[in-house]
């Protein structure tokens, strides 16, 4: 028998002792114990605050080219790694380990993508109504960061976060989720092997209970960057109160994909099958729900019911060629089972899948397409972490509108149609941060994800995702 590994947290640039109390890691589609994990006591959290905040001065002092040499290194050592870690991240997390490869890319990409912003951050100089007068505004770093992630994208999400921190003279504390920590640790693994400062990168993790609560009401922290659930973001803000501490949330989603009589419908159907067969439809941006237009709603429906049907799914180790593997967890595949179960109740009409898939093993649920569905269902309202795909047919473009905006999320949308007049009013009266047109949702990292309603406040990549992480300075200099 293998041995077990027991990762360690990383504060003030070292592997702290092994830890005391852990967590089990397991695979998801097959049960199988990964790893221990830290379950760590409020003082290893304090004491990584503590370094991060002894360090945060020193590195915003250095050039930002400095810090974005580091940035550099970290995402050439991860290429390097790269065939490595996505090993590791399907482990853990259960997606295909070509979507995985994909998340180990686009990490170095993104950390090399901030690094180029080292010489672009700006400040601005105001006309003054004063004689003499000259008004600065400088771009200056929040402090300490508090870095809390998801199991989705969890590798990735580590980059979102550290890196626009980093460039702008952050430090940062890094919470992975209980469920996906390993690949942080083996991110952290390639941090420890450069020489970037000590206390400027820290990882400490376990449950949100415990690690992330102590992280987001503790008076050290400067600005907690959290993408989650909306229960934890509710929750997060309460804990953040106190302190007045600035929040960045990234929450849930439920997003409308509008197919208009004039839809290109192969496109319309591969794009929005891509969207929701991804990471097993565990994705915050991809399309949730779909309003048809009645004149096409037929075609639709059974186009997109037999590329559903086609979709495969099981181990994504034993089985490389698949297109999905489990969900996350036991807890997971209940949700999604229940939520379908309701939607039939409540006269959804299964065109394929609405069941458990019995693979003898792991969390897996059939691609589904539930048809016949209306604005009042929980299907059509509330997030499903699953490749579950609900329809409702309407008619045109104003009552597709009006159902999507129905909505207490607001983070991604996407309209099929061939007329450009259609698409430009949906974008305007869409009430979402993000809207895709003829295409799959997914967002580029120079432009800038981020939701309204309860899927957040503030977003992330870009210009301005990067300044989120800075807060501005006034100078007013009299001479
Ligand atoms: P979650 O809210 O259950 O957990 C997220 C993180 O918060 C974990 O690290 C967890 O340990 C921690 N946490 C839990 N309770 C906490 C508390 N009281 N205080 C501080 N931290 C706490 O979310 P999840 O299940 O890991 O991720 C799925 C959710 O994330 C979905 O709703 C999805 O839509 C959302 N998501 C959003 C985006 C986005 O960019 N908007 C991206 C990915 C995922």
């Amino acid at each position: 028998m293998t041995d077990i590994p027991v990762y360690q947290n990383f504060i003030n640039g070292e592997f702290a002792p092994t830890p005391k109390n852990t967590i089990d890691v397991h695979n998801p589609a097959n049960g199988n114990l990964l790893s221990r994990v830290p379950e760590s006591e409020t003082g290893e959290v304090e004491h990584a605050i503590a370094a991060a905040k002894a360090a945060q001065t020193g590195w915003a002092a250095k050039p930002a080219i400095e810090r974005a040499g580091y940035l550099r290194k970290i995402a050439t050592k991860i290429r390097e790694n790269a065939d490595e870690l996505a090993k590791v991240i399907t482990l853990e997390q259960g997606k295909i380990l070509s979507l995985a490869r994909v998340e180990v890319d686009f990490t170095a990409d993104y950390l090399d993508y901030m690094a180029e912003w080292a010489r672009r951050i700006e400040g601005e100089i105001i006309t003054s109504d004063r004689v003499g007068e000259n008004i600065f505004l400088f771009r200056k770093p929040v402090g300490v960061v508090a870095g809390i992630l998801p199991w989705n994208f969890p590798f990735f999400l580590i980059a979102r976060k550290m890196a626009p921190a980093l460039i702008t003279g952050n430090t940062i504390v890094i919470k992975p989720s209980e469920e996906t920590p390993n690949n942080c640790f083996e991110f952290t693994k390639l941090v420890a092997e450069t020489d970037l400062p000590p206390g400027v990168f820290n990882v400490v993790c376990g449950s949100g209970a415990q690690v992330g609560s102590t992280l987001t009401s503790h008076a050290g922290i400067d600005l907690i960057s959290f993408t989650g659930s909306v229960e934890t973001g509710a929750r997060i803000m309460a804990a953040a109160a106190p302190n007045i501490t600035k929040l960045n949330l990234e929450l849930g989603g439920k997003a409308p994909a509008i197919v208009l009589a004039d839809a290109d419908i192969d496109l319309a159907v591969t794009a929005i099958k891509n969207s929701r067969v991804i990471n097993s439809g565990q994705v915050c941006n991809c399309a949730e729900r779909v309003y048809v237009d009645a004149s096409v709603a037929d075609q639709f429906i059974d186009k997109i019911t037999k590329a559903m049907a086609m979709t495969t799914y099981g181990d994504p180790i034993a089985r490389p060629d698949v297109d999905m593997g489990p969900l996350v967890n036991r807890i997971g595949l209940d949700k999604v089972a229940a939520m379908v179960e309701t939607a039939r109740a409540a006269g959804g009409t299964i065109t394929t899948g609405g069941k458990i898939a019995e693979l003898g093993q792991g969390f897996h649920y059939q691609p589904t397409v539930i048809a016949d569905c209306r604005s009042d269902m929980e299907i059509m309202r509330k997030e499903v972490f699953g490749a579950v795909l609900p329809i409702q047919v309407v008619s045109g473009l104003d009552e597709a509108i009006t159902c999507a905006n129905a909505s207490e999320y607001g983070l991604t949308s996407s309209i099929f149609t061939k007329n450009l007049s259609f698409a430009l009013q949906a974008v305007n009266q869409l009430n979402f941060g993000e809207t895709y047109v003829n295409r799959e949702n997914f967002e580029a990292m120079q432009g800038y994800h981020a939701g309204v309603r309860k899927s957040g406040i503030g977003g992330a990549d870009g210009k301005h995702g990067l300044y989120e992480y800075t807060h501005t300075h006034v100078a007013y200099i009299q001479t």
